[in-house]
């Protein structure tokens, strides 16, 4: 009798102790977004690495595939479930799958739709990440600075100047999803954080003047992945960068004769010799319109 009673007990301490075990181990879901542009990855410094025309464009795609990893495996340290990486760049074919990390899905090329840079991200991811991300136009010492295209001389949200990591940070935030995570060039990082305020940036190299001064590939990879980790591992400390309504984006191109044609998309006002503006209190909407600017 007290042997059976013993085993009884065993048993049910068995039982017990495996149902706890398995309920700790029950993973939570921690759905990552990483968005990767190209003229913040750590090493090049000139338009021509990050075209598919210049000689050395194969080496540097490789680098920006191996940044996104970074981000990846930091995600991965931190338990993510599941990783969506947006090639973001140029033809948004740069990054190699075959040297993707397995556990990431990528998405390549352009849809045609308003979430652009940020295609593919929805309400049900828990944080997002921008890899390899570069300071707005008109940045002193920022490498390959620029905001969108050459066209554009600046790009405003409810009145306040953003680079495309701004933009993009409010395109997650229309989702509810924080950005937790900014590399690039030192430049771009601090623009991240004077926007965003609570945002872990990993400075991949610092412009001087046109020049460049860069971290070694494998040690801004190492910083990248541990900044990713220690970010996830500390997801209430970031919050959603939402915009007040109604949203106002106005872009001021560098001619006069290139704000003439986005004038006359309804609803939008022209509001100086290169500016246009479009209000409105959905920002898909305001992206709809950004698209056909920024065209
Ligand atoms: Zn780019």
């Amino acid at each position: 009798m007290k042997r059976i009673t013993t085993r009884v007990l065993l048993f049910s301490a068995l039982v017990l102790g495996l149902s706890a075990l398995s309920s700790s181990q029950t993973p939570k879901k921690l759905k990552v977004f990483i968005s990767v542009d190209m003229e913040g990855i750590g090493g090049l410094v000139t338009g021509e690495e990050t075209s598919e025309k210049g000689p050395d464009y194969q080496l540097f795609r490789q680098l920006m595939t191996e940044e996104a990893n970074a981000a990846v495996e930091g995600a991965l340290d931190a338990g993510a479930t599941e990783i969506v990486v947006r090639d973001a760049h140029g033809s948004a074919r740069n990054i190699l799958p075959q040297l993707l990390n397995p556990e990431a899905k990528l998405i390549r090329d352009w849809s045609g739709g308003p979430l652009d840079m940020m295609e593919g991200i929805d309400k049900t991811f828990d944080a997002a990440m921008m890899i390899g991300y570069h300071a707005r136009a008109g940045t002193p010492d920022g490498i390959l600075k620029h905001t969108i295209s050459g066209t554009i001389f600046d790009l405003k949200l409810n009145g306040k100047v953003v680079s495309e990591a701004g933009l993009n940070a409010a395109i997650a935030g229309y989702f509810g999803v924080p950005v937790v995570l900014v590399s690039g060039d030192l430049a771009a990082a601090g623009q991240a954080k004077e926007l965003l305020g609570e945002v872990s940036t990993v400075a991949v190299k610092e412009g001087i003047g046109k020049a460049g001064r860069m971290l070694h590939p494998e040690k801004s990879r190492k910083l990248i992945r541990t900044a990713a980790a220690d970010a996830l591992k500390n997801l209430g400390r970031y919050k959603p960068y939402v915009l007040t309504v109604p949203i106002t984006i106005e872009i001021t191109y560098t001619r006069e004769d290139l704000a003439i044609k986005p004038a006359l998309y309804p609803g939008a006002k022209r509001t100086g010799e290169r500016s246009v503006a479009f209000t409105h209190a959905d920002l898909l909407e305001v992206l709809k319109f950004y698209l056909v600017a920024a065209e």
